[in-house]
């Protein structure tokens, strides 16, 4: 186009406000964090919240101030909001993050409606002025903190109006020698700290389909190389309570397959995940199991507190005798089980949904030696039975595999989609179901081929009767 055809096609609609529009809000909040945005400050409030009506009152707000080498960091939390006779208006219902909970101070500061709000048109003083106009201050890590909100109507989504949040914030930093004259302080710095929406609907808003892992309980037993991915993946999609079961030890060695790094060395699985979660995803908590299935004594407690109240069980201990264990006892409880393997050369693996009333474990081992062309017959993953690749690590006591994180995930990514499925519409999984893929043809490594059976319940084995 030439600038002429773009006036001529353009001109009349930015002039009228008028012509096609991008079917989006712009709200003004965005524009004003904008000035604040990559100082590791923020403050956190709800989209849910309604002001509508009100002009002014105050919020109690939990705040974190620490001084980084990129300058003043505020962490904080708005959590209630009150109208001008002190009346609670609206309160935070979701869980603090750690970087706020930790060392918090509450104070109560100023929030004032401004519907007329224009852009920022920079950080000068006339600008920050509009905005950062409170008299309270909390004194915490040697500064004086003033911080005041602006509440002004603004376009949230496509013709969908609602509040937007403006943080201002003046500090006024200590000298570290008092004079005799008392404490003596630098000139006061106005500032933006930016507003983040981290409400229910706001996390939910992002992506919808994993709604089905809010308010559930899942266990997982065994956090290896399967299990510790699919743990994290779960959490970060909002499940709200793991029961996770291990009691192996974090070492430079296994880290290379494992999902966090040397941060955890030296630490148990089920505690480093639980401490990696709990500050991570405040959404989720975790309940760490420290047990190992088999041992002599002590299955029996320890499975009752993995189990209780669960709704879905993950299996990622990649050891036949464990599977068949969780097999019965989630067939005796009415619980889903989803089974998760790789095999020892890691040319492939399998994915396996057990429905309480339907193939169980053995039923899949009876499955896939039933011979080829025979009905019920499930194939072996690539590499199942091939055993030649183990190694075994110096100062291991075990042979292990010698396959990738990056294969592996494969098979724990499928196992938390297959979860979220399940958790979705349980009425459509009625029969067990084996997913097979397959990553390796022998020869050479291929892009993941994936293939579905249904398992039935194999006529002789145990779990008819
Ligand atoms: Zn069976």
């Amino acid at each position: 186009m030439s600038l002429a055809e773009i006036l001529d096609e353009n001109l009349a609609h930015v002039l009228d406000g008028t012509g096609a529009e991008d079917p989006q809000g712009e709200p003004i909040e965005y524009w004003w964090n904008s000035l604040g945005q990559g100082s590791g400050s923020f403050v956190l409030v709800d989209s849910r919240w309604k002001l509508s009506g009100y002009d002014e009152g105050t919020v109690d707000v939990l705040v974190n101030a620490s001084r980084t080498e990129i300058g003043r960091t505020i962490r904080a939390a708005i959590l209630n909001v009150n109208a001008g006779d002190g009346s609670l208006l609206e309160e935070r219902v979701a869980p603090l993050p750690a970087a706020i909970s930790s060392t918090a101070i509450r104070a109560s500061f100023p929030w004032r409606r401004d519907d007329q709000l224009s852009l920022p048109t920079g950080s000068d003083e006339q600008t920050m002025g509009k905005v950062a106009y409170g008299k309270t201050y909390v004194t915490c890590d040697g500064a004086d903190i003033r911080l005041s909100f602006t509440v002004s109507k603004t376009e949230l989504q496509h013709n969908e109006h609602g509040d937007a949040w403006v943080c201002g914030m003046a500090v006024q930093e200590h000298i570290s020698r008092p004079s005799r004259s008392g404490p003596r302080h630098r000139g006061t710095v106005a500032s933006i700290v930016p507003v983040f929406r981290d409400g229910e609907i706001d996390i939910g808003y992002r992506v919808p389909s994993v709604a089905s892992l809010r308010g559930k309980r899942i266990a997982v037993v065994g956090l290896g190389a399967l299990g510790s991915p699919a743990a994290v993946e779960l959490a970060r999609n909002g499940c709200t309570s793991l029961h996770l079961m291990d009691d192996d030890v974090v070492e430079p060695g296994n880290a290379i397959r494992w999902e966090l790094g040397a941060s955890s060395w030296g630490t148990k699985k089920q505690d480093a995940l639980k401490r990696f979660i709990e500050r991570e995803y405040p959404w989720t908590s975790v309940l760490a199991v420290p047990h190992r299935i088999g041992l002599p004594t002590g299955d029996r407690d320890r499975l009752n507190e993995l189990l209780d109240s669960v709704d879905l069980v993950v299996d990622a201990s990649a050891a036949p005798g464990v599977s068949y264990l969780l097999g019965d006892i989630c067939r005796e409880r009415g619980l889903s089980l989803i089974s998760v393997f790789a095999s020892p050369n890691l040319h492939g693996g399998a994915v396996v949904f057990h429905h309480p009333e339907s193939g169980c474990p053995v039923c899949m081992a009876h499955a896939n030696e039933t011979p080829e062309g025979k009905p019920g017959h499930i194939p072996y993953p690539n590499g199942m039975n091939d055993e030649s690749t183990l190694v075994q690590p110096p100062g291991c006591s075990e042979l292990t595999f010698t396959g990738a994180s990056f294969d592996l995930k494969e098979l724990s990514l499928e196992t938390v989609r297959m979860a979220v499925d399940v958790l979705s519409s349980p009425d459509e999984w009625t029969v067990s179901e084996v997913r097979t893929v397959n990553l390796h043809n022998v020869k050479r490594r291929m892009p993941p081929s994936w293939r579905i059976d249904p398992l039935e319940r194999h006529p002789d084995c145990g779990c008819r009767s």
